[in-house]
């Protein structure tokens, strides 16, 4: 492993943009384009605007990101400790949202999955979700 970085911060909106920000200075070192720094930026945004607006009722929840870079491929872990998503395979799924009455378009993971090499999606054990984010770098 040729560096990493562990984060850990209240999900609140006003976050959002420190995080993306941080995940996309992080990569940095291997010299990518404007675009692949944007993508970065975009996907991050996307997985950690969901914990956000989706994983947590009631409660302030918190969101964690683990970022390794190892050769010229940086892997982007986001996680919540919130309700998860009982049928993962749809929900990532283009237009499919939960809460169509705020707006959303449900193009969230169709938008991750454009712009990283590989999207991967899982529940934790203990509650919550966990995105992966894998992208390499040119
Ligand atoms: P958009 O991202 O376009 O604003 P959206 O967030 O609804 O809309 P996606 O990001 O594709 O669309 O997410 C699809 C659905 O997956 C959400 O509506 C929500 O039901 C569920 N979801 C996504 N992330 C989480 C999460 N971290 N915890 C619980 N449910 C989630
Ligand atoms: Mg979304």
């Amino acid at each position: 492993m040729d560096n990493s970085l562990y984060m850990k911060f209240d999900a609140k909106s006003q976050n959002e943009a420190f995080a993306r920000s941080a995940v996309a200075s992080f990569v940095i070192p291997l010299n990518p384009s404007l675009e692949e720094i944007n993508d970065i930026k975009t996907a991050v945004s996307e997985a950690a605007t969901n914990a956000v607006v989706h994983a947590y009722k009631d409660e302030l929840g918190t969101i964690e990101i683990f970022e390794t870079i190892t050769g010229n491929t940086v892997e982007i872990i986001i996680q919540d400790q919130g309700v998860g998503i009982e049928d993962i395979k749809t929900a990532i799924k283009p237009f499919y949202t939960t809460k169509p009455d705020e707006e959303r378009a449900g193009m969230g993971f169709a938008v991750m999955q454009a712009l990283m090499d590989e999207v991967e999606v899982k529940n934790r054990e203990g509650g919550g979700l966990i995105v992966k984010l894998t992208k390499h770098i040119n």
